[in-house]
């Protein structure tokens, strides 16, 4: 496969994936305009869009969301062995490489990232909640945690941004 190629179907593997676990571009947008909405009076839907894709076409960040999501997966399937199968499955407190791999994606934008990211973490609004919902039967046990890293990376661009057009 050239490099090209394989470049191409990182990103398009990791859109896809975050889309067959339920999570689209508007959801992540919307947690970015929860984050944003009170510092930016003007704020549009179609900025904090823009600001995930721009997320999104980071590699590191894709590296990331493939990591994850492939546990996620694994777990699902019960081809994890023990004792790491039964973590991911409840999603144990004291695991903690979940919050670790979405680190890597929350550092892209500086460190504002941070701030947003422990904030939407406590707060967990909109698909935030529905990813943490354990009656669901699915492991999304990195998922939350990338989703949430994504749209505190997206917030963080789009502060950055603001600050500077000012
Ligand atoms: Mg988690």
């Amino acid at each position: 496969m050239s490099e090209k190629r394989s470049l191409d179907m990182v990103g398009k593997t990791a859109r896809k994936w975050l889309q067959e676990r339920g999570v689209e571009i508007q959801d992540i947008a919307d947690l970015v305009f929860y984050l944003q909405e009170k510092y930016h009076p003007n704020l549009q839907m179609k900025d904090c869009i823009d600001n995930v894709e721009r997320v999104l076409a980071k590699r590191e960040v894709q590296n990331a969301i493939l990591t994850g999501i492939q546990l996620d997966m694994l777990t699902d399937k019960g081809l994890l062995e023990e004792p790491l199968q039964s973590m991911l499955e409840t999603d144990e407190s004291l695991y903690g490489v979940d919050e670790i791999l979405a680190f890597s994606i929350v550092n892209v934008y500086g460190s504002i990232g941070f701030t947003n990211y422990g904030f939407i973490d406590k707060m967990k609004p909109g698909i935030l909640e529905k990813l943490n919902d354990k009656s669901s039967g699915v492991c999304n046990t990195f998922l939350d945690d990338i989703v949430g890293a994504i749209a505190a990376a997206a917030s963080s661009r789009l502060a950055h941004r603001a600050a500077n057009a000012e």
